[in-house]
């Protein structure tokens, strides 16, 4: 089963990216009209239209599909998805809009970046530009019931970074802008991959802890309680974070002898040290970007 219902008004969908579960999740949120959060790469879109027949959902009732942002795991898939759901209209943020009515560059990017996960997520096929909604913050989506999703900017991780908020069940989809949490661990690890802006970053986690909310929904991976908690613990991280890779620059250290500093000093790094070395999609070398990322920021500031 691919699919668990998170509320009367809420499922999860575990998009198995290449058969690995507990990766990527895309939300279904129920009112009168259907919002899908997350669409998840190409290879997967299948396995979300298998989800929407699970919940009860017909293609012809979703309205939206709101995405945090254009990255593969969680925009890539949009444009196939959209020409299964002939009446959705699609949400981002208009910086990335363009990549995805376009998405040769992002294709040719994401390969360079992300190698032979990019390979795994597929390529992204375009999307009509007459099917996306100018998204800006502070809108809100009104599915009925007295559902509403709210549209919350939260730049750092992308430069066209959003996340969402459903007003009546107090639900926060932060897409990539609050972390990685690892669920089986109730461990987070940031995702800082170049450019990264810590004090945007720090500055949306702020954001998003307003909104005092009762599910916090992870892309990666999962329904939590227990939200300003995990988000203060997230902020403190990427202080921490900051702090090792600092020093670990001045005192000439490489790339790989700070990465070995953060796994000692941060706690939670330590418990998911051989899980993440050894997981076929995060692997060593999403750790080594996270810290590519903090490296560049922390470049950046001593100009
Ligand atoms: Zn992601």
């Amino acid at each position: 089963m691919s699919v668990k219902k998170i509320s009367d008004f809420l499922y999860l969908t575990d998009l198995k990216p290449a058969g690995f579960p507990n990766f990527i999740a895309s939300y279904t949120v129920l009112g009168d009209k259907i919002a899908i959060v997350e669409a998840g790469p190409t290879s997967t879109v299948k396995n979300l239209l298998n989800g929407l027949d699970e919940i009860g959902v017909k293609k012809s009732d979703v309205s939206f599909i709101a995405i945090s942002h254009i990255h593969l795991d969680h925009g890539g898939g949009v444009g196939t998805l959209m020409r299964h759901l002939p009446n959705a209209e699609l949400i981002v943020h208009p910086r990335g809009a363009p990549h995805l009515v376009n998405p040769e560059k992002l294709w040719s990017q994401s390969k360079q970046v992300l190698g032979r996960v990019a390979e795994l997520y597929e390529a992204p096929v375009a999307v009509p530009p007459e099917r996306i909604l100018p998204a800006s913050d502070g809108m809100t989506l009104d599915l009925g019931k007295g559902m509403e999703l709210e549209i919350v900017e939260t730049l750092g991780h992308a430069s066209h970074h959003l996340s969402y908020f459903e007003r009546n069940d107090r639900t926060l989809f932060p897409g990539d802008a609050a972390g990685i949490y690892l669920n089986q661990f109730d461990v987070i690890m940031p995702t800082t991959p170049p450019p990264f802006y810590l004090e945007t970053t720090l500055a949306s986690i702020d954001t998003l802890e307003k909104k005092v909310s009762r599910f916090l929904c992870y892309t990666h991976f999962g329904v939590a309680a227990n939200a300003t908690e995990k988000l203060e613990r997230h902020a403190a991280q990427l202080r921490l974070w900051a702090e090792v890779v600092a020093n670990g620059l001045q005192e000439g250290k490489t790339l790989e002898a700070i990465i070995e500093n953060i796994c000692q000093r941060d706690p939670a790094m330590r418990t998911v040290s051989y899980y993440i070395r050894t997981h076929p999609i995060i692997g060593r070398g999403m750790l080594r970007q996270n810290v590519q990322g903090f490296a560049g920021y922390i470049q950046r500031q001593q100009k």
